[in-house]
């Protein structure tokens, strides 16, 4: 099969376009003939190398992917070959301490597909059964690509972890991108007041079109000054802030008295000069949060099948170029999600 790989750590150029051997169907699982993927950080964060990650080369890269089943493996009993969906990336054991109350992403032996396994960007994968999610007649394979892993993530990190409600005030930073896509339009549905900061009016348009109240352009004002008169002196309930270096004292610093600052991520760095005074004396938490469980991506989901939300796709690219997708993600130059067409 044709697939996007990499056999040592590197820049965007260490990605090779070539055959590798299609994966065969087990007990349990499916095989899905890839139709799309999209690109996240942690795709190019893998294939730069991280610390405490070790993965089998060669590696295929990507954790999203949308396409059609074409094999289901022995006991797989809810997909048949044709059916059109959507993959889950999470991978839980289902019956740890954490699996068992519900929470998938603690899961001692969780597994992101594409992070520690076989990744997407090729033309077919096996991934277990209920990875596997049917998607509506008439959602793009495209689009479907684009949900899963942004999504999934948003909707722990404000829902279940960061308890937004009716009412509150949310900053969110970096709101142009796919997390902060899914950021802005999970926090209207939940009728937040959103207000959307960005590097450029361009990606801040999109934001207003997704629906946030107030923007920002960061490179043009303090967002820290901008919060605070847009709330006359208060500072907002939540801030989510996956930048990490660039900006988190001044994310602290725009919080309400006994505020909330969630974070999923740290693209500009993961080691920001902090300030504990804030922490304590304004009695703010710090909560982390990463990817989430089945429910987690079935209830962003439902309300995209329902019309409330939608996704972003602002970028496609054919397979054989996936190095350009990886260039434009660490530029952070697209708006919304970067979807490459893996076969036809
Ligand atoms: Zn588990």
């Amino acid at each position: 099969m044709k697939a996007i790989f990499y056999e040592n750590h590197g820049g965007p150029e260490v990605l090779q376009y070539g055959e590798l051997p299609e994966p065969e169907v087990r007990p349990g699982s499916v095989k899905i003939d890839v139709k799309a993927m999209s690109v996240n950080h942690i795709d190019c964060f893998l294939r730069g190398g991280l610390e405490r990650v070790t993965i089998p080369f060669p590696h295929i890269p990507g954790c999203d992917a949308a396409g059609v089943v074409v094999e289901v493996g022995r006991g797989v009993s809810d997909h048949k070959p044709g059916d059109r969906v959507l993959l889950n990336p999470c991978v839980n054991c289902g019956h740890c301490e954490f699996c068992l109350r519900g929470d998938a992403s603690l899961c001692t032996r969780f597994q992101l597909i594409g992070e520690t396994t076989s990744g997407t960007s090729c033309e077919r994968i096996v991934v277990p059964g209920r990875n596997a999610i049917p998607i509506p007649d008439d959602m793009t394979f495209e689009d479907a690509a684009s949900i899963p892993l942004v999504f999934v993530t948003a909707w722990r990190m404000l829902i279940t972890r960061g308890r937004l409600r009716p009412g509150e005030d949310i900053l969110i930073l970096g709101a142009s991108a796919g997390v902060g896509i899914a950021c802005i339009q999970i926090a209207k549905v939940t009728g937040a007041r959103v207000i959307a900061a960005a590097s450029t009016d361009e990606k801040l348009a999109v934001c207003r079109e997704l629906g946030a109240d107030e923007l920002i352009n960061y490179k043009q004002e303090d967002f820290t000054r901008r919060v605070r008169e847009l709330t006359n002196k208060r500072g907002v309930d939540v801030v989510v802030d996956y930048i990490g270096n660039d900006t988190w004292v001044k994310s602290l610093k725009s919080l309400v008295r006994g505020g909330r600052l969630v974070t999923c991520g740290a693209t500009t760095g993961f080691d920001p000069k902090t300030d504990l005074r804030y922490i304590f004396f304004r009695q703010l938490e710090v909560i982390g949060s990463t990817t989430g469980s089945h429910n987690e991506l079935m209830a962003p989901f439902k309300l995209i099948c329902d019309g409330k939300m939608r996704p972003v796709v602002g970028e496609t690219y054919p397979l054989a170029d996936m190095a350009s997708a990886h260039v434009s993600m660490e530029a952070r130059r697209a708006i919304g999600k970067i979807v490459v067409r893996v076969s036809a």
